[in-house]
């Protein structure tokens, strides 16, 4: 390189930077509805109403009664890095979905994001952005809650547009992330249109919200989630060992499915895909099913926030247990208790 002209250093501008951020929190339109329908259930709501058209490249629309965003902080709350969340003084110790203040101006960054909120003791008022430039909030006309419509996601990145899937596929993607999230909110009511024709359109998921205790609410929505042929073979599993819970379905051996079946877990409510939990999974099921079989189940695990990093990656469902063989050791006893005392009815149950 030696005679090559010297490369300038430059501080890129805000709307770049949310640009590339937005790459890699925003994969495709269900990952704009992950990041939106946790910010609903971070602000508390009890119903979650989310509408997509054209698999949500053209439309993205969830609409919460949470606590809504107080006209002065719509601005703020499209600022990089700014959140109500944390402090920022204990970076292990995160009870919401959200801490990083990157969603919506990521989102404002890649799509055209309407906000429209009413805080208790506030007037609604919207704000919007397009190509980066945010509107100054102005007042609007609705209830408790929030609003945040995205039109046109990657109009402004047409190389991420040309990566998406199908209409069909993002919005079954869609579909998938909204039913995830909704199995580990029971109390929460979900609902989920198609409005590709315009108008009401068409609802592809609906689950009200759940009462009973939290296990029957747990159930409840699993039955609706993952079917009644789940439901009607899963057992109950709870177990405990050094600060982490474990709770969920797990179905009966004789449901097992040789192809690919439902296999969810989740951390403190945050549905993750980590091979060591799947692997644990496996193992609790390993002296009652066949190796090409596979379990069906639900498992939440829940802990002190400290016990584990979420703060792994911001869009990857990576979790980090400070002590993986105690998580490993409580999925795998858990399973095998409640696997062999089902045994152990049902042989009595043959012999009675
Ligand atoms: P984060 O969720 O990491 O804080 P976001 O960019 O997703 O970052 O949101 C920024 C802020 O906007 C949040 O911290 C919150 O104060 C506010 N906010 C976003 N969505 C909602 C919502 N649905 N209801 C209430 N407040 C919201
Ligand atoms: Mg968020």
């Amino acid at each position: 390189n030696i005679g090559a002209e010297r490369p300038v250093i430059r501080q890129l501008d805000e709307a770049a930077v949310n640009r590339i951020a937005a790459g890699e929190v925003i994969e495709r339109p269900a990952s704009a509805v992950k990041e939106l329908v946790e910010n609903a259930l971070d602000a508390g709501a009890t119903r979650i109403e989310i509408a997509q058209a054209d698999g949500g490249k053209t439309l993205i629309h969830v609409s919460d009664d949470g606590c809504g965003i107080a006209p002065d902080d719509l601005a703020l709350a499209l600022a990089r890095h700014a959140t109500s969340k944390i402090d920022g003084s204990d970076l292990l110790d995160i009870h919401s979905f959200g801490f990083r203040g990157e969603a919506l101006p990521s989102l404002g960054a890649v799509g055209r994001l309407t906000i429209t909120a009413r805080a208790d003791g506030h007037d609604a008022a919207e704000i919007a952005v397009t190509g980066g430039q945010v509107s100054a909030a102005k007042p609007a006309a609705r209830g408790r809650g929030t609003t945040v419509t995205l039109r046109d996601l990657f109009y402004a990145t047409p190389a991420r547009l040309k990566f998406l899937r199908t209409e069909r596929a993002e919005a079954q993607a869609i579909s998938d992330t909204v039913k995830r999230l909704a199995m580990a909110a029971p109390q929460v009511g979900f609902v989920l249109r198609d409005v590709s024709g315009g108008g009401e359109g068409r609802v592809t998921f609906r689950a009200e919200a759940e009462s009973g205790d939290l296990f029957e609410a747990l159930e409840g929505r699993l039955r609706r989630i993952l079917g009644a042929g789940f439901a009607d073979n899963a057992i109950r599993i709870v177990a405990e060992r050094e600060g982490l819970r474990l709770s969920g379905l797990a179905a009966l051996p004789t449901y097992s499915r040789g192809a690919a079946v439902a296999q969810h877990l989740f951390v403190n409510g945050r549905p993750v895909r980590d091979r060591m939990l799947i692997g644990a999974l496996r193992a609790g099921y390993r002296d009652v099913l066949a190796r090409d079989r596979h379990p069906a189940a639900a498992l939440f695990i829940d802990c002190d926030p400290r016990l584990v990093d979420v703060n792994v990656h911001p869009a990857k469902a990576e979790v980090r247990f400070r002590e993986p063989g105690v998580a490993r050791g409580l999925v795998v006893s858990g399973l095998r208790h409640a696997l062999a005392e089902a045994g152990h009815r049902a042989s009595s149950t043959v012999a009675g």
